[in-house]
């Protein structure tokens, strides 16, 4: 086996990284160098993640950063993300999660900055969310505590966690789920916000969902 540094995150899963980077700027998840992801690379006891304050128009597969759950950089030119702490911290209490998006969309704010859960009120909600989203009290963000209570607010149950005036971190077995997941609970924020002006919405729970054997998710 080679030891080679090079080849601890291929160069596939760091164009699919800067694939959703740039997917969350386009779906309006984020803005500018807002946000950041990152991927489990169980082979090599590190993640890789997006390197700090670099614009993901301009962010090459290259520049992202190899990390041990040490903290310590092992592969990479550049400062990992000021919240690489938080993402190892979620690393280490959920083994069963192998990608963490963080954005900082509106809706999921708007709910943050008052401190309300984000109940669920649509289906992808309840199947990738799988339940309401709690909300974190605010403090800054770029540390190992920080990322030991965000890990014990979101739980075992649920794949999202509001920092209240900040953002969202969600949780996905891979990428594509982690970013689902990002995309499910702003879309639900949104349609709880204008449901709660025009009365009172009435919640999903995965417990009351029949899902037809054979049926493909949405
Ligand atoms: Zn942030």
């Amino acid at each position: 086996m080679t030891t080679s540094t090079a080849h601890r995150a291929d160069h596939q899963l760091r164009e699919e990284i800067l694939y959703w980077c740039r997917e969350s700027v386009r779906t309006g998840l984020n803005f500018n160098t807002q946000g950041n992801i990152s991927v489990r690379l169980p082979e090599h006891e590190a993640i890789v993640i997006t390197p700090s304050g670099v614009r993901y128009d301009v962010l090459t597969p290259e520049q992202m950063v190899v990390v041990g759950y040490d903290g310590r950089v092992v592969e990479g030119d550049l400062f990992p993300s000021t919240e690489t702490d938080v993402h190892l911290a979620h690393y280490r209490a959920r083994p069963d999660v192998h990608a963490i998006v963080h954005t900082e969309s509106p809706y999921v704010n708007m709910f943050g900055a008052v401190g309300r859960p984000i109940d669920p009120v649509l289906l992808n909600m309840v199947l990738y969310a799988k339940g309401a989203v709690p909300v974190m009290p605010f403090e800054f963000s770029t540390n190992a505590d920080f990322g030991a209570r965000s890990a014990a607010t979101m739980g075992d149950d649920v794949n999202a966690v509001v920092w209240a005036n900040h953002g969202l971190l969600s949780v996905g077995q891979d990428l594509a789920g982690a970013f689902k997941v990002a995309v499910a609970v702003e879309a639900n924020a949104q349609v709880l916000f204008g449901a709660l002006q025009l009365g009172t919405p009435r919640l999903l729970e995965l417990a009351d969902i029949v899902i037809p054997e054979g049926a493909r998710l949405p």
